[in-house]
């Protein structure tokens, strides 16, 4: 089993609430989430962040903001929008070393 919490959510090894799965992303609820929509979005092969990304990396983390797009439409938040969030490293938050962008919406963020 997969030392990374990620990558066992991503094999199901792990549950979690699936909001969208393909070939190589899933998305799903965050488990405290932070706004009154939070949900994480992340490749499956095991990226642990933007500091280590590669640029075969590229294509899959690109397609990780078509499926923030996807999830801003079918939650009805197309037009006012929402935020995408990538912490990035200790000083940036990270705290799960597996790529994250956390989808938020439904609250206007404070300014910062
Ligand atoms: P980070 O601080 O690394 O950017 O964000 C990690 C996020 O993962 C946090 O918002 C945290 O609530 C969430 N999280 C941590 N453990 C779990 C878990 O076991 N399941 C789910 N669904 N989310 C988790
Ligand atoms: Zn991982």
């Amino acid at each position: 089993m997969s030392e990374c919490l990620f990558c066992r959510i991503a094999s199901r090894e792990s549950p979690a609430d699936v909001e969208y799965e393909d070939d190589e992303i899933v998305a799903f609820k965050d488990i405290y989430p932070k706004a009154p929509v939070h949900v994480l979005i992340i490749p499956k092969r095991h990226i642990a962040s933007v500091m280590t990304a590669e640029p075969e990396d590229v294509g899959v983390l690109g397609r990780c903001l078509l499926v923030a797009r996807r999830l801003g439409e079918v939650k009805g938040f197309a037009e006012r929008g929402y935020r995408i969030v990538v912490n990035s490293g200790v000083d940036g938050g990270q705290v799960v070393d597996h790529i994250h962008f956390h989808f938020l919406a439904g609250r206007r963020p404070s300014r910062g």
